[in-house]
């Protein structure tokens, strides 16, 4: 059915639609089939057969209201507001005219959904407006609101964004696919610029497309998006697996340069991302370095992108179907499976990926239906890469600050904003609460603020534990009376003149970021320990500072260069990565490859991926590839 044009469907539509359907539109709306009634009843009455149709047409139907069915915003809200119950908790009321949606946020959901849902069917029936039930998020964060209001402000662009995304993904395909094209435009041999072109006879599709945090030079530090075979002007698609910026950080760039497609990406993904990219032009302005794009093209970005859950099957171009799944790696993390051309080929992409459980998140996904080409990571794939059992890890990280805090020194932790700083946080708290490890503040500064506040937003996506503590049984397990937020500079000195303490800031690699001035204040204590938790990409001054670097240049607040000398101990405690070890990998490798496509090893240091390449090729014989950046593989 995927040929199927517009036209076709709509006239089927038509033709099958019972007479109360009273259908007025059918439209495209991203990757999905909107059909729009004047009944709103239609709504919850018509399930039987939109959900025949689609079976039928293979694509995600939707039903909304016609604009002419819907009551005035203020009316529907008063009437809305008569109908919620006070129980259910009531704390914001948004509408989204482009859909016909109104966003219901409240403390109790369950309030609203029980009994069949009849609160919301009243709802529908005397607004004509659709309800959208979310939970108030047990922290404020300051980014999901400022994109509700980008999208709420920009309606009207953003639905016909998603009725031109809608119309070129069910386009009429030229021919039938036969072939299918990987090329690496970064990420090949190395970790950063992680930028994967897949090309089909019919559609052409970017995976991430990251920026390499530790070098300057753009012919390195960016994707090769100058290559005779990348063609922006005929990407159907870009899919974000994670917002890590080696793997998001040039996604604007596209659009500065006219891209006007979608950007698929989990959930959480969006208002992680959105983070960090605006983060971007606050590190340049500061540094007085300057961007390879304005903040006008990351609210492009956002405007284009579509969320998806994990496991929905989505149509993104004529041939390619796009479904996400839970990476482990951090939240919302991604591991991309691309069905191409009905049934022709299965390709997983892990992004980064965690083979195994941690605090935060469940362990990656390792069932997809079919898989013939599995490209994987291979960041800690060198022969010497074991990274000890997680129990052993937090003991290590536990000695440290124990041994740091009884000598009456700092411990600084440099750390990413996602993830690792909230793993970090968890391991610390409940270390403390039991008694084993010393007493003393933890200090957090710098993003990992507004990210653990979008990570208690998103309880579905963190491990079945911490889901639980939050929807259950309403707590945050992100607060603690041990843990304060640094938010200003007065408690940011505070803090460097107080006692012993811990102190969690960003950037985790020491390439900006508050971190810096608490290194140049605390590493020359010899009392204090800096303690590397995250992996220090090749030219940051994290990994040289840890390849023994110990006079260190750093730019004093007036703008001169100061020499810090390292005089502390510089520890580094590898297991807390979201990354799999060597044999984490191997068994994923094992678990998912079916020993008849192709293996392709990217993101890795050259010396550790073509060391993981031969041993993986020992396994499967003339199976694996380590492609070079710019080289195109044929899968099929
Ligand atoms: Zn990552």
């Amino acid at each position: 059915m995927s040929k199927t044009t517009k036209d076709k469907i709509k006239e089927m539509v038509l033709s099958k639609a019972p007479p109360d359907a009273a259908i007025t539109q059918v439209e495209f709306e991203g990757p999905r089939l909107a059909l729009y009634t004047k009944n709103p009843r239609f709504l919850f009455e018509g399930q039987d057969f939109t959900s025949e149709l689609a079976r039928t047409v293979r694509k995600r139907v939707v039903v909304r209201t016609s604009p002419t069915a819907r009551t005035d915003k203020k009316i529907a809200e008063n009437t809305i507001k008569s109908i919620i119950p006070k129980e259910a908790g009531l704390s914001a009321i948004t509408f989204d005219p482009s859909l016909g949606e109104v966003s219901l946020v409240v403390n109790m959901p369950a309030v609203l959904e029980s009994g069949e849902g009849v609160l919301l069917k009243k709802i529908v029936e005397e607004t004509g407006w659709r309800p959208s039930i979310s939970r108030t998020p047990p922290m404020e964060s300051k980014i999901l609101v400022h994109i509700s209001q980008l999208l709420d402000m920009r309606y009207e662009e953003r639905s016909k964004i998603l009725r031109d995304v809608g119309e070129r993904i069910f386009r009429n395909p030229v021919v039938a696919t036969d072939s299918v094209l990987l090329t690496p435009l970064g990420g090949a041999c190395q970790v950063g610029r992680s930028c994967f072109q897949v090309t089909t006879n019919e559609s052409r599709i970017l995976i991430d497309c990251g920026i390499n945090p530790g070098i300057s030079d753009p012919r390195f530090s960016y994707p090769r998006l100058d290559l005779d075979t990348f063609d922006l002007n005929s990407l159907d698609a870009v899919v974000v697996s994670h917002a890590h910026l080696d793997h998001c950080g040039f996604v604007p760039f596209l659009f500065k340069h006219g891209y006007r497609g979608p950007v698929y990406c989990s959930e959480p993904t969006l208002p992680l991302m959105t983070l960090l990219l605006f983060d971007i032009f606050e590190v340049s302005s500061r540094s007085g370095t300057t961007t390879p794009y304005e903040q006008k093209d990351v609210r492009e970005m956002i405007l284009h992108t579509i969320p998806l859950r994990y496991g929905a099957v989505t149509d993104i171009s004529p041939d390619v179907k796009l479904t996400l799944h839970n990476a482990g790696h951090i939240l919302g993390s991604s591991i991309v499976h691309l069905h191409i051309g009905e049934g022709l080929h299965n390709l997983v992409y892990t992004g980064d990926y965690k083979y195994s459980r941690t605090a935060l998140l469940e362990p990656s996904v390792n069932v997809f239906p079919r898989v013939e080409t599995l490209v994987t990571e291979s960041t800690y794939s060198g022969i010497e890469d074991t990274m000890p059992p997680r129990a052993e890890v937090e003991l290590r990280l536990i000695e440290i600050c124990n041994r740091t805090l009884k000598r009456g020194g700092k411990v600084l932790i440099p750390s990413l904003a996602v993830g690792r700083a909230q793993e970090i946080m968890l391991v610390l708290d409940s270390y403390m609460r039991k008694g084993e490890l010393v007493e003393a503040p933890i200090f957090v500064d710098g993003m990992i603020l507004d990210v653990t506040a979008i990570h208690s937003a998103y309880p579905e996506y963190l491990s079945r534990e911490l889901r639980n503590l939050i929807l259950v049984e309403a707590i945050n397990p992100f607060k603690s009376e041990y843990i304060t937020p640094i938010k200003s500079s007065s408690a940011r000195s505070e803090t460097i003149r107080g006692g012993p303490s811990i102190i969690i800031a960003t950037s985790g690699m020491l390439e900006g970021g508050p971190v810096l001035g608490y290194f140049k204040s605390i590493a020359p204590d010899e009392k204090s320990t800096t303690v590397f938790v995250n992996y220090q990409i090749e030219g940051t001054l994290g990994r040289r500072i840890l390849n023994g670097l110990r006079e260190v240049s750093m730019f004093t607040d007036n703008g001169k260069v100061e020499i810090v000398k390292v005089a502390g101990e510089i520890e580094k405690v590898e297991g807390f990565s979201g990354h799999s070890d060597r044999n984490q990998l191997t068994s994923y490798v094992r678990r998912v490859f079916t020993r008849k496509g192709k293996i392709v090893i990217v993101h890795g240091e050259r010396s550790k991926s073509s060391s993981f390449a031969s041993y993986l090729g020992r396994i499967y014989p003339g199976r694996v590839s380590l492609p070079q950046l710019g080289e195109t593989i044929r899968l099929t």
